[in-house]
Parts: C-alpha cells; structure tokens; sequence
C-alpha cells in the first residue's frame, strides 16, 4: 500500500506493515500492533464567551499498552479527527518502546481551532475535555501532555480538573505532564522536545561528517518544537535561514536572528512581516538551499510532490509523520539521511517520563540532570538505531520501527496471549 499526498494513518499503517515483514511477527500477535485498544469519541457542549452552547467532538486512542499505560499528546485543532489520532496513538507505541520508558501509545484530540478563543474559553473547553474522558485518564490508564495546540497551561487546568473532582488537593501519581513546574511539572519539559531534535541532529552531524559551524538549517514549525530546536542549534553554531509558520515564511541566505523572531513572533502572532528577512510562501521552507532541514508543524508535509525538491542533507523529523512513504523512499533514492520522528522527537516523552518519575517523590528535580538525561538517552538511542541501520543496511527509520515493535513483541509474548 502506498499513497500520494495521504493522511497519517495511512502513513502510520504503512510503515507497522513494513515492520511486520522485516520481522516476520508471528500472525497472531499483528492485531496487537495494528488494532487500537480503545478509541473513544465524545461530544462536549461547553458554553463559551459568547453566551451560546457550543458542540465539540473529541477523541482518545489508546493504542496499546503492553509495556505500561498509554502516552501521548493533546492535539487541538480545526480539524483534528479520529484517524489522525489514532495515527499519532501508534506512533507513540513505538516511540516510548523505542526511547525505553514504560509507556504504551496514546492520544487525544479536541476539535477546535484554539488561535482565536481568549483563554478563558480554551479553559472552558479543556475542562469540558477532562470531564468528558475522566475514565480514560490515569496514571496507569493514560497519562496525556501537550501536543499542537495545547501548552503547560492547559495541563495545569486538566490536572486541576482531575484533583477537584476527587475531592483533593493532589492526585496519587501523575495523571498527566508537561504541567507548570509550580504544581509538579519537570524543569526543562517545554524545552524537551526541541532540544531532544537538536542532540540527534548533532550525533548525526559526527557520524556523516556534517560541520555544524558550517551548516544552514531550515525551520517548518515555529511553536514549541521548531522555535526551540531553532534556538538550540543556533546556539550549536549553525545558521537559521528560514522559517515559517501558518502565517507565512521568511528566509535571510545570512541567517535568520532567532532572538528577534521569537519576539516578532510574540508581539504579532506569526513569523510574517518579519523585518529580518524576507518573506517566502509557507511551503517554499521545505525548498531552500539548505543542509538540515527541520520539519517541526504537522504530518504530511513532505510529500512526491515535493521530495524532490527538498535540497537539505540532513532531516531531522521534529514533528509526528511529516513525510509520506513515497516521499520517504525519494529522499533515500537522493542519499538524504533521514532522523525518523519517533527517535528525532522523543525527548519529550522522555521528560515526561522523568516528570511521572517525579511526581511520585514530589521532589523537584534539578534542571541540569533533567538535561544530562535526556542527552545521554537521545545520544544513546540515536547511536543504538544507527548501528542497527548500518548492520542490517537499512534506513534509520526502518532501524527505529524495527527495534521498537520487536520490543512490543517482546512485551506481548512476556505477558501472554490469554485474556
Ligand atoms: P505548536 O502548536 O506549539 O506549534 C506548531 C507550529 O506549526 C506553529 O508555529 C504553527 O503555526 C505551525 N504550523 C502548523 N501548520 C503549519 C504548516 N502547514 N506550515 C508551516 N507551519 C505550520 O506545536 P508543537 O508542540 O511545536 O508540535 C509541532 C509538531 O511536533 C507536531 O507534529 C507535534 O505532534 C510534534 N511533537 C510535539 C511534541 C511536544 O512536546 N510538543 C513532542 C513530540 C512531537
């Protein structure tokens, strides 16, 4: 099965199937890695600023949790929908197995755009989600975070949420991470992910002999993620020469001042009209003249309309599924060494990870070990997934897929197939 432009889950299942037939998993233990262990769809109807019932949809997929309760994200879009989240479900399956955290594959979705509600209303709403999937939320059912759309601030309203409708203060053990430090959030988590991209794109710098001082880098994504990862690897040595948003592009061959665009970008809303640059269409990002390329917005941008075109060497996958199956095989074809999403954006859950760690001690743990850790385990893993690529004469992200769903297997044959 291949696809053109397609949506993730096609993506997502595309690449399980892969795995399956590299590894030739016994018939009987496939559903367990394709078939979701739960998909839930509710319907909210929070009244909002203007006075009116509103009618949102929203979505939690556990995919599976054979090694520990489901991870995953709270995507709120326009246009999020449940085959969406179940993809990303997935890929968080393979993700915490891959990065070693006891975690199985979940995610969330709401269904509403959040750029124009003022925050009281996204308070609204968010507290409309966690009553409305109370059940499925638990330390050891499914333990949610932010995702697009989504911030500290919201998982504070959701933990918030949670404590209150038990009648207490604080929980017993974490319901949920990336919250603000203040109430039981883990120093460094905002930053995690960004910085988790920037520690895999170094390693991969050594092993292809890439000068990072030399290099120039393209951003797709300035939220959490991109801005972060184009702060950090600034702060590497390289140069950003473009970035773009849902606003718009901007590109500067010089490079970008990143400083200046985060606070462009805080005082407007986007990267558009930034006077550091100039402006570019939104998808010429992918195109420049660049050696690394950062995707860090949404799934399906790299695609064979336009994998072709993508002059960087180097991509390192900061955002969940940006490139399609067929875009994928393109940029092998061209030699470009790809860092697949679930090792390249990883350094999330492993925050979060260490957050649930955390929260069971209730002792705050120091910055500078949240960020050793999560070094040592990117560079680890990065390291372990190259090795296996190289021995076996795979792609990184058939390398990745491989050692994760072995270790699901693994899981699944531990525990047995009997109910
Ligand atoms: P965010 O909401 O903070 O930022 C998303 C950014 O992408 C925004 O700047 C938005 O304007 C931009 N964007 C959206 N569509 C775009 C498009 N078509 N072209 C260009 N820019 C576009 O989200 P985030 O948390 O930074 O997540 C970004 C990606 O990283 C997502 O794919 C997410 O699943 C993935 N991810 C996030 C985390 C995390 O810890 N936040 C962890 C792992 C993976």
């Amino acid at each position: 099965m291949k696809q053109s432009n397609g949506n993730i889950l096609q993506t997502a299942t595309y690449n399980i199937q892969r795995a399956i037939e590299r590894l030739n998993v016994d018939p009987d233990i496939v559903p367990f890695l394709i078939e979701p262990r739960e998909k839930i769809v509710i319907t909210m109807n929070p009244i909002l600023s203007d006075g009116k019932v509103a009618s949102i949809k929203a979505f939690v997929v556990r995919h599976n949790d054979i090694l520990g309760p489901a991870k995953g994200g709270i995507r709120m879009t326009s246009d999020v929908t449940l085959d969406e989240v179940t993809a990303l479900a997935m890929e968080m399956t393979w993700k915490t197995a891959l990065i070693g955290v006891p975690f199985g594959g979940g995610k969330s979705g709401i269904c509403y755009d959040p750029a124009n509600i003022s925050s009281q209303a996204k308070e609204v709403i968010i507290r409309s989600f966690t009553r409305g999937v109370i059940r499925q939320i638990g330390p050891e059912i499914y333990v949610p975070a932010p995702d697009m759309g989504t911030n500290e601030k919201d998982m504070g309203n959701i933990s918030d949420c949670i404590s209150y409708s038990g009648g207490v203060s604080i929980t017993s053990g974490c319901y949920v991470t990336g919250k603000p430090v203040v109430i039981g959030g883990i120093l460094g988590r905002r930053e995690a992910t960004g910085k988790g991209v920037v520690f895999t794109i170094l390693e991969a710098c050594k092993k292809k002999g890439i000068d990072i001082s030399k290099s120039q880098v393209a951003v797709q994504g300035f939220g959490n993620v991109g801005s972060v990862a184009a702060v950090e690897i600034v702060k590497a040595g390289a140069v950003v020469v473009a970035v773009s948003d849902v606003t718009g592009g901007v590109f500067n061959a010089d490079g970008l001042d990143v400083d200046k665009l985060l606070l462009h970008v805080k005082d407007s809303g986007g990267v558009k009209n930034f006077a550091g640059g100039k402006s570019i269409d939104c998808e010429k990002v992918l195109q420049v003249e660049c050696d690394i390329l950062i995707p860090a917005a949404t799934g399906s941008q790299i695609t064979y309309s336009n994998a072709e075109l993508v002059k960087a060497k180097l991509i390192a996958e900061g955002a969940n599924a940006p490139t399609t199956p067929e875009a994928d095989d393109i940029l092998n074809d061209k030699g470009v060494f790809i860092i697949p999403d679930i090792l390249c954006n990883a350094g999330g859950v492993f925050v979060s990870y260490l957050e649930y760690t955390q929260e069971t001690q209730r002792e705050q743990m120091e910055y500078a070990v949240v960020e050793q850790r999560l070094r040592d385990r990117m560079h680890k893993i990065f390291n372990k997934v190259y090795d296996y690529a190289e021995s076996n004469n795979v792609s990184m992200r058939a390398a990745a897929m491989d050692i994760a769903v072995s270790k699901v297997v693994e899981g699944v044959c531990a525990r047995g197939l009997l109910p």
